[in-house]
């Protein structure tokens, strides 16, 4: 059984173990933030972000674009 690897949207760095990263599940009318946990992270369209600078750096391209 292999885990799950994730990968932040933002730098790119990867983790089978992401300790303290964070979940965002959005669309074009609402974006909720979550802290990790699995099922967060495998919830179809979840994001994953290595931490809040990162997450902080998505919200503020979805305020401007919304999710596409
Ligand atoms: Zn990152």
């Amino acid at each position: 059984m292999i885990d799950t690897i994730y990968r932040c949207e933002i730098c790119g760095i990867e983790s089978d173990n992401p300790v303290r990263w964070i979940v965002i599940q959005c669309n074009d009318a609402q974006l909720t933030v979550l802290k990790w946990t699995k099922e967060a992270a495998g919830a179809p369209h979840a994001r994953h972000y290595c931490g809040e600078a990162h997450a902080q750096v998505y919200i503020s391209r979805w305020f401007e674009s919304f999710c596409g």
